[in-house]
């Protein structure tokens, strides 16, 4: 256990960071203690003493949650389950392996893979992002329209009650047993329990993966090949499409370009060969024109660097926090109906130029209803007031996804950072939800203040 000066500023927060236009400080706040428990009864112990002490009790994976799910309180006791990272079994019969929740997910793929299996979550930060923040986010990775969310492929979990209690929920593929106790603690940042270990479904390594990368003449015609090909019952190992957009004065050069789509299927070699036969067919007849196969290729081979600059390279200091130390960057991921994808990106774009802010990027990921806005804001000598203007323009533009009938969020979740749009989001469900969490944390330990409860 760590206290006062031996605390690693890293525990400050998690990847919001001071770049981003969220209104929580800039430095974060030092923890009271940081345990590192190697079991599920040193965790039961730690929340029991802390509900003793009357502390706030904060679970840590790997701190690249995005919304400040992870920030701990000054009077908070941190766990970081990082010290539990084992793979208690791998079943290759019945594809499934059972690990702990500290463990890093590409360990865990790579652990599944020597049993001829992988892990069907991708994420960019699969590199640094533990199994429990990512069920604790209910993440989606690359191939998450063809295998689901984080939580989609948790069949079984062990988790740690505000009381100390060990939860056991049975790992089958489906169960009629009255209420999916797992899903309780599945994208609840950690404010219902603490999940201490969990079995996920495996896929068995695919004979064959490809990808290719196409230009497609506007973005409304490329979108409407990818929905005409989903609707034809492809189902993509890997759907990016993504337009750029100029920012002067941005920390890397970007080029407005035509939009780009990096797609790609899995399975054995007809399967694949026979979609590509469908979605070639279908992206012809939207005008794409095909980019050199050593673009997909880097595309594939590069997905996770991002997350590098995550690490620190002085204390408490990313190489994030470094890059972006003159601009506000920021992005938002709503889910929408189809139908009205195009009319937000009208109204998105229109709303950031309005504040004064640039769009960077617009794009779709995993599926034609999962939409990605990246925006930046030079900061040009006032800080506080460039992130006021990109932060009231997130809002406007959040409010907007919400009015389509859309999610604010479908990624990420909600941490600290999109708190005070919880209302709107939920409406009487946000009073249902912060009932459960009574019903089940009713000193309210654990990690108050996230999620809106
Ligand atoms: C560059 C970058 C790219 C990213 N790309 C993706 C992406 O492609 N897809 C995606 O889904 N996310 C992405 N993320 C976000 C982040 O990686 C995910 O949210 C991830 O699932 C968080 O895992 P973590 O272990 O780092 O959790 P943390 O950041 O440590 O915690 C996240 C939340 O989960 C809670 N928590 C952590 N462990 C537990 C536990 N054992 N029990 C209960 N609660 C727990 C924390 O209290 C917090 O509320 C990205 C982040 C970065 C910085």
């Amino acid at each position: 256990m760590w206290t006062g000066d031996r605390i690693p500023p890293r525990y400050r927060m998690d990847a919001l960071r001071p770049s981003r236009a969220s209104p929580s400080s800039e430095r974060g706040e030092l923890p009271a203690a940081v345990v590192l428990p190697k079991s599920t009864a040193e965790v039961s112990a730690a929340v029991r003493v802390a509900g003793r002490l009357r502390r706030p009790v904060v679970a840590w994976g790997g701190g690249t949650g995005l919304m400040g799910g992870a920030r701990p309180t000054s009077d908070s006791i941190v766990l970081d389950l990082r010290g539990m990272r084992r793979v208690r079994t791998v079943d290759r019969a019945s594809c499934t392996a059972t690990a702990e929740a500290g463990i890093v997910l590409e360990d865990l793929d790579r652990a599944m893979r020597r049993h001829g299996m992988l892990l069907g979550h991708d994420p960019w930060s699969r590199p640094r992002a533990t199994l429990g923040g990512a069920i604790a986010t209910n993440g989606l990775g690359y191939s998450g329209y063809l295998r689901g969310s984080m939580g989609d492929q948790v069949l079984g979990l062990e988790a740690v009650l505000a009381d100390g209690t060990v939860l056991r929920a049975r790992a089958v593929p489906r169960s009629t047993t009255g209420l999916d106790l797992k899903r309780l603690f599945v994208g609840t940042e950690g404010t219902l329990g603490i999940v201490t270990a969990a079995t996920v479904r495996g896929f068995p390594v695919p004979e064959r993966e490809e990808l290719h990368a196409f230009h497609l003449p506007t973005f409304a015609r490329g979108l409407a090949a990818l929905c005409r090909m989903y609707d034809e019952g492809l189902a993509p190992l890997v759907m990016d499409f993504q337009e750029e957009f100029e920012v002067p004065g941005g920390p890397w050069p970007i080029e407005r370009g035509p939009p780009t789509v990096y797609l790609g299927f899995s399975g054995p070699r007809e399967v694949v060969a026979a979609s590509w036969r469908v979605a070639r067919r279908t992206l012809r007849g939207a005008g794409a024109r095909a980019r050199p196969d050593r673009e997909a290729r880097e595309f594939w081979r590069t997905r996770h660097d991002i997350i590098y600059r995550m690490d620190e390279v002085a204390p408490g200091v990313t190489g994030a926090d470094l890059f972006l130390k003159d601009v506000v960057f920021d992005y938002v991921h709503v889910a929408l109906p189809r139908s009205r994808v195009l009319e937000f990106r009208r109204g998105a774009l229109r709303i950031l130029r309005g504040y004064g802010v640039f769009p960077s990027g617009f794009g779709v990921w995993t599926q034609p209803e999962l939409v990605a806005l990246e925006m930046m804001r030079p900061i040009r000598g006032d800080r506080a007031r460039a992130k006021a203007e990109v932060g009231a323009a997130i809002d406007e533009v959040l409010r907007r996804a919400q009015d389509l009938g859309g999610s604010m969020e479908y990624v990420h979740g909600v941490g600290v950072k999109l708190v005070h749009l919880m209302g709107r989001e939920l409406g009487a469900g946000l009073d249902v939800f912060r009932r459960v969490k009574r019903g089940l944390d009713p000193g309210g330990r654990l990690n108050p203040g996230k999620l809106g409860l």
